[in-house]
């Protein structure tokens, strides 16, 4: 009797401990974060429209945190964030593989972007008129100058990193040390590689 209560105990333990991991419309949580998906256009590194639709989608999870993080900018610092991308198709993420194969730019489709898992978004601030805030680079700038800890910025953008940055590890996130603008939902390794047609 005690091995069953036990496995019982186990097994709700289990359940709790699972996480909605469906692929929602991120403007299904939160209408007020803005979007402005460039791989919907082709003004974007590879020059081409990757994406059918300028809608982002991510995990739930990662959603309802970003939003959190959303609120609280807004709340605290009257800043709200701007989304560039967030859940990538695999096969979007060959396609860029085909036109960049290069490991410093794109990750490599075999091994998957943390993008692909719905569970990786590439943001920024604005402000309550909805311009970006200055980080010294734009988005997909893939020189040393988007590396987070580059000298040679102004102490204006080094305060808007870090503001976005410590933003971002509150509410559940890892930045990433060369592109300023990506953040992986903590956890990431959890969700798999998807192929989840988005429209
Ligand atoms: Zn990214």
């Amino acid at each position: 009797m005690k091995r069953i209560i036990l496995s019982y105990i186990f097994f709700l333990a289990v359940v709790s401990a699972q996480v909605d991991t469906t692929i929602v419309y991120l403007g299904s949580i939160d209408s007020s974060i803005v979007m402005d998906v460039k791989y919907a256009t082709t003004n974007n590194f590879v020059g081409k429209v990757l994406y059918p639709t300028d809608k982002v989608y991510m995990r739930k999870i990662v959603a309802e945190k970003l939003s959190e993080a959303n609120r609280y900018l807004r709340e605290s610092y009257n800043l709200s964030i701007k989304i560039f991308d967030g859940y990538r198709p695999l096969s979007v993420q060959k396609l860029m593989w085909e036109i960049l194969p290069d490991p410093r730019y794109v990750a490599d489709p075999s091994k998957g972007s943390r993008h692909n898992r719905g569970a990786a978004v590439d943001i920024t601030l604005i402000d309550e008129n909805g311009n970006q805030i200055e980080m010294g680079t734009p988005y997909d700038d893939f020189t040393e100058k988007a590396h987070y800890d580059y000298e040679e910025l102004s102490d204006d953008v080094k305060a808007n990193r870090k503001l976005l940055r410590d933003v971002m590890i509150k509410f559940g996130f890892e930045p990433l040390e060369t592109e300023w603008w990506h953040f992986d939902f903590k956890g990431w390794e959890k969700f798999s590689i998807l192929d989840y047609q988005i429209n």
